[in-house]
């Protein structure tokens, strides 16, 4: 039989093409799936040219009155719908939705979606999986990364019919603001909520991660979140040790700023703090202890950590997030140096309830010399980066023996506090003694 000729078109109308000279031209024009083809007589369909859709770079909308323009392999068209409902519906029609590709192994979901970059709609593969949001660009058949999104980096997920319906949508995230638009509405929907998902449980297994190293009650966790904001999800790495992955894991891409590094790219730098893979200008080797390795390898060695893991450090120095009973108990039988620390640390707490007691306000004087550090008359387990550094400087020793000399310098000395010390039950002495005195006494 007679093969249809409008057999798989998606459209038939006519369109104005901008000429050279800036002059409109009607056009009777043809879409198909693949291709859109200008023709200059629609009776004896003489095409004059034909665009292959796969070749399509972008499709922009650029001015209200129905004109827009298509990217063919760096050739732009400018072309002219008669009236506003005509060149509506084109460029639904000439979106290409269709995964051509295998998804990614680690990948939740994986599809097409359509990125906002300078009011041009451009195709990207969206992959998310657990850790982080990737965006792919096809070209010749291939995926290549060009963009990732660390799930710790989202800040909001957000539906914005404004930009054009309700299967547009934004993502917010610490480097830029990503406007989506997705094949449908219920697509939208179920992107966003897909992403709410994977955020929420990436902030609760961070908050665990939190609670084992400092125990906090809620009030200090919305402290400390507030304090260290984007870069919260390092928190994880201030005790426990990172499990180096691998650049490749990585994508080849700066856990910092997303630039390719590696191979001709930038050279990538190891941070030791978080075991991620950073370019030279997110890392400029700044040394430091690393507090995980000083907890469980009695490592003191300053080595070089990436720039948000320093900020972050110095944003937490003196907050007692570190309970070394709960980390690292150990550390005190293995380490003479830490024994002696939790010694004096016990004494100065014992001593403490003493000054805290006594109304001659030596606490006062006491709290100027603790520098801030009033957790250490409360627990002798609690540890803040400060101290981890001072003890690999091998300086919190010292510092701890001074507080214990000015405290029990004033118990001996102060008629109130020395009213509050024991006679020996055992040997009924006259000497009065104190809970503090390790050496002499044994409760
Ligand atoms: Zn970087
Ligand atoms: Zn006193
Ligand atoms: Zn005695």
């Amino acid at each position: 039989g007679l093969s249809n000729p409008f057999r798989g078109l998606l459209k038939l109308g006519s369109l104005e093409r901008r000429g050279a000279m800036g002059i409109w031209k009607e056009f009777f024009c043809e879409l198909s799936p693949l291709e859109l083809r200008l023709l200059l007589d629609h009776e004896d369909r003489i095409c004059v040219e034909s665009y292959s859709l796969l070749r399509c770079e972008s499709l922009a909308l650029t001015h209200s009155d129905g004109r827009f323009e298509l990217v063919f392999l760096g050739k732009k068209l400018f072309l002219r719908a008669p009236s506003r409902d005509e060149y509506s519906d084109v460029p639904g029609n000439s979106l290409d939705w269709a995964p051509a590709h295998e998804p990614e192994l680690d990948a939740i979901k994986e599809a097409v979606l359509y990125v906002d970059i300078d009011k041009t709609w451009v195709p990207f593969i969206f992959s998310l999986s657990l850790e982080t949001l990737k965006c792919f660009k096809v070209r010749n058949k291939d995926k290549i990364l060009s963009n990732s999104y660390g799930i710790e980096t989202i800040q909001d997920i957000v539906p914005d019919t404004s930009l054009g319906g309700p299967a547009f949508f934004k993502v917010i995230t610490s480097k830029a603001v990503l406007k989506l638009q997705a094949e449908n509405a219920e697509e939208a929907a179920s992107w966003r909520e897909l992403l709410r998902e994977v955020l929420m449980s990436y902030l609760e297994s961070a908050e665990e991660a939190l609670t084992l190293g400092g125990s906090l009650d809620g009030h200090s966790q919305v402290v400390l979140k507030n304090t260290v904001k984007e870069n919260s999800f390092l928190l994880q790495y201030l005790v426990a040790i990172p499990t180096e992955k691998g650049l490749d894991s990585q994508s080849f891409i700066c856990a910092g700023c997303s630039r390719q590094i590696g191979f001709s790219f930038a050279k990538p730098k190891l941070c030791a703090f978080s075991g991620l893979y950073y370019c030279d200008s997110c890392h400029q080797d700044d040394e430091t202890v690393i507090p995980s390795r000083l907890i469980h390898n009695w490592d003191l060695t300053k080595r070089g950590v990436c720039r948000q893991a320093l900020k972050f450090l110095t944003q937490i120095r003196n907050q007692p997030l570190i309970d070394l009973k709960l980390v690292n108990e150990s550390l005190y039988e293995h380490v003479e140096g830490m024994g002696r620390i939790l010694r004096s640390r016990e004494q100065l707490k014992l001593l403490g309830d003493y000054l805290i007691l006594c109304r001659s306000g030596a606490l006062k004087e006491l709290s100027k010399r603790l520098d801030h550090r009033h957790y250490l008359l409360e627990c002798p387990h609690k540890y803040s980066v400060t101290d981890l550094r001072q003890i690999a400087d091998g300086v919190f020793e010292t510092f701890l023996q001074a507080l214990l000399q000015f405290a029990s310098h004033h118990v001996y000395t102060c008629d109130l506090c020395t009213q509050r010390g024991f006679i020996c039950q055992i040997c009924n002495s006259s000497d009065i003694i104190f809970p503090f005195e390790f050496d002499t006494t044994t409760r």
